[in-house]
Order: C-alpha cells, then structure tokens, then sequence
C-alpha cells in the first residue's frame, strides 16, 4: 500500500516540513492565503513522494520504457554529483491555472527520474488543506533534476511560482532567480490574464521563454490559433514552440532538450564574494525558517556565517542542502545552484523574499537589486465573537507571523465589537487565507469588518498621513482632501461578454483605457479603477457576468485623489462605529440607503421607536425606524370613559420616551455579520 506523507496539520507545526521522524523532509507548501480572487490563481505544483512505495499507477509507466526507467533511475539517483556551472539550468513555469503546470512537473520529475516511478504519487505538492480545496498554491517550491543529454549530465533546478497578483512581488524574486521559463498554455483555452502578467515580469528579468502548447491530445485542442495567440498577444516567436501533453506523456524531452539548448547557463562568478537570492521562506518550528535561495556569486559552506543584507541579521548556516524535491544535505553550493539554509533563524522577517544572503566575513559589495519591503494593501479589523478568544487570536497572529513576514497587524479596539486587531494585507487572496487559516486551524470564531484600502489624507495644517481604518477619518473640517489607490485592470474575455464587463467596470468607477482584440472572439479591456471598489465582490461578478470565462489582472498604479466622504451609521442616535466606511460620495446615498435597510432586518423590534440612520458627518442622508413593540394598554377598557383611555396612553408615551432615553439596543451578532457582508458587495 503507497503511503503518502504524513502531514501534520495541528497549529504548532503547520508551517513546518513533515514531522521530524520522516527520512524526507517535504516541505510544507505555503503559508498562504486564498479567495473568491483566486480561483482564478495559478494552482497547486503538485510533486509528491511517497515515503514507502506503492504500485505504479499504469499511465505513469506507459510512455517510459524499460530502458529509459532504467537510465532516468541512474540519473535520479546520480542528481548530487556536481556539474559544470556551464551545464547548469535555472528555469520555472509559466502557467494559468489549470492549464498543467503540475502535470507537467510531475512528467518532469519522473522522466528524469528524480522522482521515482514507484514513489510518484499524482500532484503532489498539493499538500495543504486549503490549498486542495481551493486548487492554489501559495508558496513556491524547487526540484533539482539531472538530465542526459547527448551523453553529458545537465543539472536542472525547477523553481516554481506562486501564481496569484497579491505575490506579484514574489513571483517576480523567482523568476530572478532563473535563466529561462516554460510558458505553458493549454491548448483548448488560449492565454489569460495572468499569464500574461507574468510573462511581462519573466521579460522583465531577461528570461528565455520556451512557448509550450499543452493538453495536445484533447479533442477540443486548437495548438495552431493558441500559438497565433501566443505570437499576437505576447509578442513571442512561436516557431520551436513545443507541442506536448503532459498528460499523456508527449513531447516531454522535447521540452527538457529545449531547457537545455535554449536556456542559457549562468554565469561563471564562483570566485566573486558571495551572494544568494531568496526566492522563499517558511518557517519550521523545529529548525526554525528554512530559507530557500539561488546562488548568483560565490559559494557557501556548511557552518559559514551568513549575513542577510537588507534585516542586518547573521546566522550560522548550520544546514545547507538542495531540493530535489525534498530536502537534502550538501556541504557546499556555488555560483548558479539552487538550494536551502537552515539556520536557527527564528522569524521570515529577518530573511524575506528577495533579501540578498553574503558571508559575514568576506561581505559583497552591494545587495542584488529587486528588495522590496512588503507594503499592505488591504486592512481589515479581526474581532474574536468571544471576548475570551482575544489573547489565542493574539498568539495565532504572532505564529501566522512568524512564516509570514507581508502579515501586519495592531490591537484595535472597538465599543461594539471589544478588543480585536487591525490586520494589513497584501491583496484580498491573503486577507481571506489569513482569515480561513485562524479559523480553521487554531479554532477561532472571528468577525471581520468590511475590508478596507489606505487612504492618504491631507490635513489643513499641511501633514499627510495615512488611514486604514475608517473610524480614524479625520473630521471634515480638518481635512482638505484624500487620495486612494488606483489600480490597472486588464480583462480578458470572450466578445459576447464585453458589454457586460463594462457595465461592471463602469459601476464601479472604472475609467476606460483600451479596448482590443487579441484572437478573432477574444478581447483584452484595459482599466483603471479605485482598489476600494475591487475590494468585495468584484471578482465574483466579473466572473459569474461571464459565466467563468473571463481572466483578470490587476497591478497597483498610485494615488489619486477622490470625493471621498465617511459613511457613519447611528442606531438610536448612538455612533456604530464597526459599521463607518469611507465611500465615494455618489455612492454615499445607495450605500446608506442599502445599509440602513439591511439593519432594520436585522435589529429586533424594542420597546420603543429606533431610528436607523446614515449620516455624513451631522447631515443623514438614509434613515429608517424600527417600529415599537406595541403593548395594547387599553385592552382592559372596555367600554368607559374616552378620557380614561387618552390618559393610559399618555402615560404609555410618556414611558416610552423615557425609555428611550435610557435604553440601549442591543445589535445582534449576525446582524453586524450580515450588515458587514453587505458593505462588501455594496461598497
Ligand atoms: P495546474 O493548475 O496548472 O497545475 O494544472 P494541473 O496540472 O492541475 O492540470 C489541470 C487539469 O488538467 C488536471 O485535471 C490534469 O489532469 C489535466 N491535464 C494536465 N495536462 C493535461 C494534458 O496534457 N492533457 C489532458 N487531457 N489533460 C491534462
């Protein structure tokens, strides 16, 4: 019976590798996030190996015969012995979401036998929970593969990307680290958004791109127009591009001939002082954060001390090893290898994505270019449902931490909601990974507010500082403008869908820039539009407006200033603050409108009359009462004297209004819940 890797899922080592006992360390793919964003993501690697064998699947074995087993066995086993940097290839893959990228580094492992037959098990890398289900991955991973070709070994380092927008700047650090990419496209669908976005950042970095066709062997295949798409839309020649499918096995050494002639080498700088590039971190709670890297100058031995440039912080590298895919131990690795440290290192803030790593005592010059810090787009408020939750919450953001040096938080406080914490996000897939993961995987029931973007608010007096909670708007009077982030949309869809897009795009403040074919029924529209407004449901409509077909892109641009007014809400005269947003002011009335309606829902009826009301500032634009429970005091008079009757009822108002004086109205849970979900779509 195949067993595959134990993964322990429990808070504590969910970061980690697999547990200590087992003889291959595999990595814990990820520590990230997920949405409504990015089913549209590129998904999983799936590379997996098995700690005991299993029996073959048939197709596995299909295409391979004997004699190659045989000899990808050898090179497999062969895949330490150093090589010629001459004879080294750095390369990732390309691809959107379902298109094949871990089916194909799945045939890739195999064919060259680093992965052996007996120990494949299909799409394995996939190994998160939330990953699965939501068919992404995160987090990248590297496999080192040796391959022979025209008798002399070659040494192939895969380095995957993680393929949504939110790690636009990650998945730019990995391509740096390569020579070369495979762009996979699958042969039925054509390209979509993402890809092209990252074939953009692949061209940023002066990478070799090998067009490759796949899913060839579907009925519904048209290689020929994906590859004039290809040509059109990216601009690449499309003549050696490889037609495969990775499914069933063809045109697989096609593509590892093509790495090998059309990827150039690294170049020979092993004499220079070192120098690597992180391309990923994650932290193991055993062995603290395993640092992943490429080497571009120099080499490092085990036992080195080790610098990382941009934190400042130095380490012994008391582990040093290459991925193949799982990890293992080597003493040394030179100019244009890819590989592990692990070095007691206790948070991936001291070695982030794209920090240079140099030896402490013989320093590099100066740090590889590319090191951003990572700047929080999104910010929403965390609040435990139960107060007594607020010290786990704590701990469970410090340990989502510990692996995730983009997460940013701070106590807030609030009168409705009690203590909670004000998170800053990379893009909507973190905040909703961030959030799954704290409720799945260390039990807390949380309420999220309304996610909202920073606004740059300048005051009256000349200072400029920047808001991410609504309720921390600065009064009208003391400020003289905001500014929000833009944002540039490329939206690829098929014609039919056009109309509809603009429609969305219009509704939500977009501003049209540019409309064009890319294949005879496929167009491109280009936009720009608030980041607030695509904070919500806009990737839900944009595809449930296309039926699934359409593709989006989405890159930051800057700050522009709007009409931007904040939207308070008042129960009974009293300020909701949980319930404020800052909106356009066009859209100040719907939104109010929407949300004093939703909480007249929501709110039970009290004894007395309960105003709901939106406000800008003093000024209430929407308001809706909840009528009072009406207690029918003169049932008891019968017949009798209407001055009796006129005076119960006095005295009924009379008690009402005290009432309502003193009274407070309770706002159920669910109701900020759902109100809170409203303002997601409304907004
Ligand atoms: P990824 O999201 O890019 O990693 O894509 P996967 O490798 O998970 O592939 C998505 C789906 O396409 C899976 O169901 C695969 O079995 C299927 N697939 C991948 N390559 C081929 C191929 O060459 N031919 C066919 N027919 N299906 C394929």
């Amino acid at each position: 019976m195949a067993m595959a890797y134990a993964m322990d899922l429990s808070p504590p080592t969910f970061f980690s590798s697999l547990t200590p006992s087992s003889s291959y360390p595999l990595r814990r793919l990820s520590s990230l996030p997920i949405s409504t964003f990015h089913r549209h993501s590129n998904r999983k690697l799936h590379i997996l190996c098995q700690a005991t064998a299993g029996t073959q699947p048939q197709s596995q074995s299909s295409n391979l015969s004997d004699a190659n087993s045989k000899l990808a066995a050898r090179s497999g086993q062969d895949r330490l012995l150093k090589v010629p940097i001459s004879k080294v290839r750095n390369f990732s893959i390309i691809a959107h979401i379902d298109h094949g990228k871990s089916t194909l580094a799945d045939k890739l492992l195999q064919v060259t036998g680093t992965v052996q037959n007996r120990d494949m098990k299909e799409q394995f890398l996939d190994n998160m929970d939330l990953e699965r289900e939501r068919g992404i991955t995160i987090k990248l991973q590297a496999a080192r593969m040796r391959y022979v070709y025209e008798d002399t070994p070659y040494c192939l380092n895969l380095i995957d990307t993680p393929g949504h927008v939110d790690f636009s700047y990650e998945v730019s650090r990995s391509l740096a680290a390569c020579e070369g990419a495979l762009l996979v496209v699958d042969a039925s669908q054509g390209v979509e958004a993402q890809t092209l976005a990252n074939v953009y950042l692949a061209l940023e970095n002066n990478l070799e791109i090998i067009p490759v066709v796949n899913k060839i062997d579907l009925p519904g295949a048209e290689p020929e127009q994906v590859l004039r798409e290809i040509e059109e839309v990216i601009g690449l020649d499309c003549s050696k591009a490889i037609l495969c499918s990775a499914k069933e096995g063809i045109g697989i050494t096609e593509i590892l001939n093509a790495i090998v002639e059309r990827i150039p080498p690294p170049p020979e700088t092993a004499d220079k002082p070192f120098r690597a590039l992180i391309f990923d971190s994650y932290y193991d709670p055993y062995r603290g954060v395993i640092v992943y890297f490429r080497v571009i100058d120099g080499k490092v031995k085990k036992g080195d001390r080790i610098l990382f440039m941009a934190s400042g912080k130095d380490y012994f590298a008391d582990e040093i090893g290459v991925l193949s895919p799982n990890q293992i131990q080597v003493d040394e690795l030179y100019a244009g290898e890819v590989g592990y440290i692990s070095a007691s290192i206790r948070s991936v803030a001291d070695a982030r994505v794209g920090d240079t790593i140099t030896n402490f005592s013989r320093k590099a010059e100066s740090s590889l270019p590319g090191y951003e810090e990572a700047t929080p787009m999104v910010f929403c408020g965390l609040f435990p449902v139960d107060a007594d939750q607020f010290p786990d919450l704590r701990d469970a953001l410090e340990k989502l931490q510990l692996n995730d040096a983009a997460l940013k938080f701070e106590p807030e406080t609030s009168s409705a909601m009690g203590f909670g914490f004000r998170c800053g996000f990379l893009g909507l897939l973190h905040m909703e990974i961030v959030q799954e993961r704290l409720e799945r995987e260390y039990n807390l029931n949380l309420i999220t507010t309304a996610p909202s973007v920073v606004y740059k608010v300048h005051t009256v007096n000349g200072d400029t500082t920047m808001c991410s909670n609504p309720s921390l708007l600065p009064q009208p009077g003391l400020r003289k403008s905001v500014e929000e982030p833009y944002v540039k949309i490329e939206l690829l869809t098929p014609k039919d869908y056009i109309g509809a897009l603009m429609e969305l795009a219009q509704d939500r403040r977009g501003e049209f820039k540019e409309m064009k074919y890319i294949a005879e029924n496929r167009a491109s529209l280009l936009y720009e539009l608030p980041l607030a407004e695509m904070v919500g449901d806009f990737f839900d409509q944009l595809k449930s407006r296309t039926k699934g077909y359409a593709s989006m892109e989405y890159s930051v641009i800057g700050y522009r200033e709007s009409d931007l007014i904040k939207l308070d809400i008042l129960i009974n005269a009293e300020l909701v603050e949980p319930l404020s947003t800052i909106v356009h002011r066009d859209k100040a009335y719907s939104v109010g409108r929407a949300l004093t309606q939703k909480l007249k829902e929501l709110i039970p009826r009290q004894m007395f009359k309960v105003p709901i009301q939106a406000c800008i500032g003093s000024k209430v634009i929407a308001s809706e009462a909840l009528s009072a429970i009406r207690k029918d005091v003169l049932a008891k008079c019968y017949g009798g004297d209407i001055s009796r009757k006129k005076k119960l009822l006095k005295k009924q108002a009379a008690g009402k209004k005290r009432m309502k004086a003193i009274g407070r109205v309770d706002v159920p849970q669910e109701a900020f819940m759902a109100v809170l979900k409203l303002e997601k779509e409304v907004l």
